[in-house]
C-alpha cells in the first residue's frame, strides 16, 4: 500500500475546493450566496487548520492553504459584512489538545505573520511601515525557520514553563518534552534575571536528521512524516518526553513578549537586535544569520541571497521575517486581531525541479478513490527525497500532458505535498508512452465507476471487502486522530488484510479487528528485503510478520509488536466516543465534526437513530456532514462493524462524568471575545455538554452573549437585540448551577 495524503482524506478536501470554487464563483451579488460562499471557505479552511496543527499532518499543500485565505481575504475585503470575530483571517491558526495536554494561558498573546509574496508587496509593506512611524527605524531580517512556535516561561531566571501556541491565547503544556531539548537552558546564565520573562522561538527538526528519521519509521512500520515541520510538531506534541529526547530537535528563539525586569538596573532592551545580544548572552540559541538593515534595496538583497542559499542553512526556511527593530516603535504600531503591524514574512514561491518520471501507476485510497500516481527518479526538492507525487484523476495526467518517461517539473510549494507540474516536452526522445487508466480495480478487480454524474475521480465501488481499502481503512482508524494504535502501522495493516501467506487473511472486514486471537496471526508472512547482520542482501524473504522467527532455541511465539498491539487494542476499547466516530471512516468526519457529534448526542446509539434534520441542526455539522451520517447508517454491513465492535467491548458512549449535569438544556449561548479558561472549541463542547446549543451569530433566539475580553460587534448587536450579555463568570456559575445569581 502506498500511502499518500490522498489516503487520508484528500479526496474529502478536493471535493470541499470544488464546493467552494463553485460557491464563490455564483452570482455573488445574491447576499445568501455570498455567505455560503464565505462559510464553505472557512470550513475548508478550518478542517485544513485542523489536519495540519491539531494531527500534524496537513491535507493539501502550503500554498493550496494560502490561495484559500487570500480567496477568503478578497471576499471579505469586497464584502466586509461577511468578516467575524472568528473568521480564519482575523484568527491564530492552532488547537489545543486537552486530552494529551493541559492547556495553559500565554502571558503574552502569540500572533501569525502577515504575508508578501513578491517584492512589489514588501515595498508597499516597507513604505507603509516608514509612513506610519516618525522615527527612521531599522528593520530586522532574518530567517523564517519552518518549525513549530514554542513559548518558553522564565521566572527569576528558571525555566518554569513551555508551550505551544495554541489558538494564540491558550496553549498546550509542553515542559516536560520541552526540557529535553538540549539547546534550552533550564537555568538563564546571568546573576541578574528578569523576574519574569516570556521568550518565543521556533522547535525544529535539522534536515539532514530528517531522512534518517523517515527512514526508521518506515523500517518500523510506521508512517513517515511528510516534512520536517511535522516531524518536529509530531515529536513535541506526544505524551512521553523520552519519546522527544531521542529525537535531534533543536530550537531558535526569535521574540520577546513579556519583560518583567526584577530592578531599574537592568531594563529591557530597546531594539529587538539587543534582545538577540542579550538571548545569547543567556546562553539561549539564536540564529547567527540575523542582520540590521536600513533601506528597502538592502533588505530586498538579504531576501534574495537567502533565496539562492535556502539550502545551505541547517533547518527548513520558508521564507524571511523582517522586523522594526525599535522596541517603542513595534509597540507603537501595535497589532491586528492576527498578526504585530511591525513585522511581515516574505514567502518564497515554491520550489521546482526537474527528474524522470518512471511510471504511472493507481492506488486505491480509503474512500475507494482511485488514483493515478507518479513513480519518478528520487530527487531532492526543498529539502526532502521525493519519488512519488500524487496525479488526482486522468484528466489531470491528460491536462498536464505527461507521458511515462518524460523529464517532468516537480514542486514542493516549500513544504509538504509534491506535485509534478508538466513535461519538458524538449526533452522527448520519442519512447514515451501514454498512461491508460485502468478501468478495473487493480486490487479487487471489480469496475469502476463514478459515484456521480461528472466525477473526475473513479472510484472502486467494492468498499466492503476490496484489499486495498480495507488496508486503508484500518490503517487510518489506528491513526493518532482515531484509536491510536502505534503498533498498527501501515505495514501491519497490509499483513493482517492482504498478506502473502495465508491466502485467507486474518482480516476480512474491520468488524472483526477486535477479536483477533494472537493465534489467527500466527502464520502470517510477507516478502521482505533479505539483510546479514543489518545490510540487505539484494533478495528477499518470506518471513513471519507478526512472530518471531523459531530459533534453536526459542519456538516461534507473538513478537513484541504484536503483543503490543493487543494491548493497544484493548486500550482502544475504553476511547472517548469521538474517536469511535473517526475510526468508522465516515466519510467528512473527522476529529472536529466527530468531537461536535459526541458533545451532542453522547452515544452511539444516538447518533444512528437521529433523523436528517436532526444531525443538521446541530452547531457545526452542516447538511453535507449531516447527508454522510445518515446514509453511512443506512448501510447494513456499516451497522455491523459497529455492533460487533460494541460486542467485543468497544465503549460506544461518553463516560457518566463527561456527560455532566444538562444545566443549560434549552439555552442557545454564543460566545464571543477572549477568555481566559476556555479555547474556543473548548466553550462549544461545555455548552454542547450542558445540553445547551452553542451558537456563531447573535440573534433574538440567543438567550446569552459570553463576552471575553476584545469582544466585538456582538455585544452592540446583543444589547440591541436586548440579549443578556455576560462575563466568563457568570457563565461559568451558569454551567455549574443552571441558574445566574
Ligand atoms: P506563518 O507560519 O506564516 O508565520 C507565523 C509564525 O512564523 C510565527 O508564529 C512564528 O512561530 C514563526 N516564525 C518562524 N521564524 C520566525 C522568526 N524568525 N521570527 C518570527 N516568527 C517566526 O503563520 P502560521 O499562522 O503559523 O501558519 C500559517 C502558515 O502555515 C500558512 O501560510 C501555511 O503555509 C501553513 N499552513 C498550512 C496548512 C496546510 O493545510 N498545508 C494549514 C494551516 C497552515
Amino acid at each position: 500500500m502506498t500511502t499518500t495524503p490522498d489516503d487520508s482524506g484528500r479526496s474529502e478536501a478536493a471535493d470541499l475546493t470544488e464546493s467552494a470554487e463553485a460557491a464563490t464563483s455564483s452570482n455573488l451579488s445574491d447576499a445568501t450566496a455570498r455567505a455560503q460562499a464565505h462559510a464553505e471557505l472557512v470550513d475548508q479552511i478550518e478542517e485544513q487548520r485542523a489536519a495540519y496543527y491539531g494531527d500534524d499532518s496537513p491535507l493539501v499543500a502550503d500554498a493550496e492553504y494560502d490561495e484559500l485565505v487570500h480567496r477568503l481575504e478578497d471576499l471579505e475585503e469586497q464584502f466586509p459584512e461577511l468578516v467575524t470575530d472568528s473568521s480564519p483571517t482575523q484568527t491564530v491558526g492552532g488547537s489545543v489538545d486537552t486530552s494529551t495536554f493541559d492547556p495553559v494561558e500565554h502571558i503574552g498573546r502569540m500572533y501569525s505573520l502577515d504575508n508578501v509574496f513578491d517584492y512589489e508587496e514588501l515595498r508597499g509593506w516597507y513604505d507603509r511601515v516608514r509612513a506610519a512611524t516618525s522615527a527612521r527605524s531599522k528593520f530586522l531580517c532574518e530567517l523564517k525557520i519552518d518549525g513549530l512556535a514554542v513559548n518558553l516561561l522564565y521566572q527569576g531566571g528558571e525555566l518554569v514553563r513551555a508551550a505551544t501556541r495554541g489558538d494564540g491565547r491558550i496553549g498546550e503544556d509542553i515542559t516536560a518534552n520541552v526540557r529535553t531539548i538540549s539547546d534550552i537552558p533550564v537555568h538563564l546564565d546571568t546573576d541578574h534575571p528578569p523576574a519574569e520573562v516570556e521568550i518565543r522561538g521556533e522547535v525544529f527538526f535539522p534536515l539532514e536528521k530528517f531522512t534518517e528519521l523517515n527512514a526508521a519509521l518506515v523500517e518500523e512500520g510506521k508512517s513517515p512524516f511528510a516534512n520536517p515541520r511535522n516531524s518536529a510538531a509530531g515529536s513535541l506534541r506526544q505524551k512521553d518526553p523520552a519519546v522527544t529526547a531521542v529525537r535531534p530537535l533543536h530550537m531558535l528563539v526569535h521574540g520577546i513578549a513579556v519583560w518583567t525586569p526584577a530592578d531599574d538596573s537592568h531594563p529591557e532592551p530597546a531594539h529587538q537586535s539587543e534582545v538577540y545580544e542579550q538571548f545569547r548572552s543567556w546562553g539561549l540559541p539564536i540564529s547567527e544569520y540575523f542582520q540590521v538593515l536600513e533601506t528597502i534595496d538592502e533588505i530586498e538583497d538579504f531576501v534574495t541571497h537567502y533565496g539562492e542559499h535556502r539550502h545551505d542553512v541547517t533547518h527548513e526556511i520558508d521564507g524571511i521575517v523582517i522586523k522594526i527593530d525599535d522596541i517603542a516603535v513595534q509597540e507603537t504600531l501595535g497589532y491586528t486581531s492576527r498578526a504585530p503591524r511591525w513585522a511581515t514574512a516574505f514567502k518564497y514561491p515554491p520550489e521546482e525541479v526537474t527528474t524522470k518520471l518512471i511510471d504511472i501507476q493507481v492506488q486505491v485510497g480509503r474512500t475507494g478513490r482511485v488514483t493515478p500516481f507518479a513513480v519518478m527518479e528520487p530527487v531532492t526538492v526543498a529539502g526532502s527525497t521525493v519519488e512519488r507525487a500524487t496525479l488526482h484523476n486522468a484528466h489531470e495526467v491528460t491536462r498536464k500532458g505527461v507521458l511515462i518517461g518524460d523529464t517532468v517539473t516537480l514542486r514542493k510549494a516549500g513544504d509538504v505535498i509534491p506535485e509534478v507540474l508538466g513535461p519538458v516536452a524538449a526533452l522527448r526522445d520519442g519512447s514515451e508512452r501514454e498512461f491508460v487508466m485502468p478501468d478495473r480495480c487493480p486490487s479487487c478487480g471489480t469496475k469502476l465507476g463514478q459515484q456521480k454524474e461528472g466525477d473526475k475521480d473513479l472510484r472502486c465501488p467494492n468498499s466492503r471487502s476490496c484489499p486495498a481499502q480495507l488496508a486503508n481503512r484500518i490503517f487510518y482508524l489506528a491513526s493518532r486522530a482515531a484509536f491510536d494504535i502505534e503498533a498498527l502501522g501501515e505495514e501491519a495493516a497490509l499483513a493482517l488484510t492482504a498478506p502473502t501467506e495465508p491466502e485467507q487473511p486474518p482480516l476480512t472486514s474491520e468488524a472483526f479487528l477486535f477479536d483477533l486471537t494472537a493465534e489467527d496471526l500466527a502464520d502470517v508472512k510477507i516478502w521482505r528485503d533479505k539483510k546479514v547482520k543489518g545490510v540487505e542482501t539484494g533478495e528477499r524473504e518470506l518471513v513471519p510478520y507478526f512472530y518471531t522467527r523459531a530459533t534453536a532455541k526459542k519456538p516461534s511465539g507473538p513478537s513484541a509488536n504484536t503483543k503490543k498491539l493487543f494491548d493497544e487494542l484493548d486500550k482502544a476499547k475504553d476511547q472517548d466516543l469521538w474517536r469511535v466516530l473517526v475510526a468508522l471512516s465516515i466519510r467528512h468526519v473527522g476529529p472536529t465534526a466527530a468531537r461536535t457529534l459526541a458533545a451532542h448526542f453522547r452515544t452511539l446509539a444516538a447518533i444512528r437513530n437521529a433523523e436528517l434534520e436532526e444531525l443538521s441542526a446541530v452547531d457545526g455539522i452542516g447538511s453535507t456532514i449531516a447527508a454522510s451520517i445518515h446514509d453511512w447508517f443506512a448501510v447494513d454491513w456499516h451497522n455491523e462493524i459497529v455492533d460487533a465492535w460494541a460486542k467485543a467491548g468497544v465503549r460506544m458512549e461518553d463516560e457518566e462524568q463527561e456527560s455532566g449535569a444538562q444545566t443549560l438544556e434549552g439555552l442557545t449561548i454564543v460566545a464571543t471575545g477572549s477568555l481566559s479558561t476556555f479555547t474556543r472549541d473548548g466553550i462549544k463542547e461545555a455548552i454542547l455538554g450542558a445540553g445547551g446549543k452553542a451558537s456563531s451569530s447573535v440573534s433574538k433566539k440567543t438567550d446569552y452573549l459570553v463576552a471575553g475580553e476584545n469582544a466585538g460587534s456582538k455585544v452592540d448587536k446583543a444589547e440591541s437585540l436586548e440579549v443578556k450579555v455576560i462575563d466568563e463568570d457568570s457563565f461559568r456559575a451558569l454551567l455549574e448551577t443552571g441558574r445566574l445569581d
